[in-house]
């Protein structure tokens, strides 16, 4: 040990002697602790160590690695789940993110502790974790508290607009039937094959509908609610459901019923496509492959 602080020092590194942990590597051996010295300093042999953010421990079986990871992991769920709150009805997409983050800290330098998993036990750690991480990432939207949330999103997070559609964000976020699809999300957070979107982001310099010639701002009410091009669709959804549809009960005819919901995320589906077709005609791109 003193040789290796002698190189260190000759290539200009120190070797904090105060912090130097030590482990010693004996394979399935009984661990004795004991003592170790370096440059007069004593070191004791731990029975694990952190190194690069890995658990080594002295038989290398990585179970205190593994059962700390599913702690780590599943304490930033619980952190994301109260912070996602915010970002309104958006369920597929804040799974993604909350399973993305659980995922990859328990996955963390697993090149190295991969092996353990062969150990029955250290499994059923991890998926034990990783059962509770999914019940909360499933029940994220239950555990909060409904009228903080409200509090929240009248305040201000989220657009104008989707707040205007989405009133009341309890009953929306605990409803019990309708996904939202990528098109539907851009419609309803106004994000998308939009002019005035568009023009907000830079990505365009006129603002106006050019499916109609009424110089109209071209916005997702305007799209679904009166642009002549597309009134005929929304006449068909209309029929079909026996009611009048309108922004103010959108959501709320949505939420009455899975039939409603989804002949509306298609009407919407269908309108967003149509849009977006048009745009890359407009521009003189083909459309993607999807
Ligand atoms: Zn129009």
């Amino acid at each position: 040990m003193d040789s290796i602080a002698g190189w260190m020092r000759g290539a200009e590194l120190e070797l904090a002697l105060q912090k130097t942990e030590a482990v010693m590597i004996k394979g399935r051996r009984q661990w004795r602790g004991g003592q170790m010295q370096i440059a007069g300093v004593p070191i004791e042999i731990g029975r694990e160590a952190k190194y690069l953010g890995v658990w080594v421990d002295s038989s290398l079986g990585f179970k205190k690695h593994i059962t700390e990871a599913g702690k780590r992991a599943e304490k930033s769920v619980n952190a994301l789940s109260r912070l996602m709150p915010n970002i309104g009805g958006l369920r597929m997409a804040k799974r993604k993110i909350m399973g993305a983050a659980a995922q990859s800290i328990m996955l963390y330098g697993a090149e190295v502790w991969v092996p353990a998993l062969e150990t029955d036990s250290y499994r059923r750690i991890l998926e034990t974790v990783q059962r509770r991480i999914m019940l909360r990432v499933v029940a994220a939207y239950k555990t909060i508290s409904g009228e903080a949330v409200q509090r929240r999103w009248e305040s201000g997070e989220g657009g104008a607009w989707t707040r205007r559609l989405i009133k009341d964000v309890k009953k929306w976020a605990t409803r019990s039937h309708g996904e939202v699809g990528y098109r539907l999300s851009q419609w309803m957070t106004g994000h998308g094959s939009f002019g005035a979107y568009r023009r907000r982001i830079g990505k365009s310099e006129e603002a106006e509908c050019f499916h109609c010639d009424r110089d109209q701002d071209d916005t997702p009410e305007h799209t679904l609610f009166r642009c002549p091009a597309f009134l005929g669709r929304r006449d068909r959804v209309e029929r079909d459901l026996r009611r009048v549809v309108h922004v103010d009960n959108i959501v709320d005819v949505m939420l009455e019923g899975e039939r409603n919901w989804r002949v509306i995320a298609e009407w919407v589906e269908q309108v967003m496509k149509t849009k977006e077709e048009e745009e890359w005609r407009k521009e003189g791109r083909p459309p993607p492959i999807v």
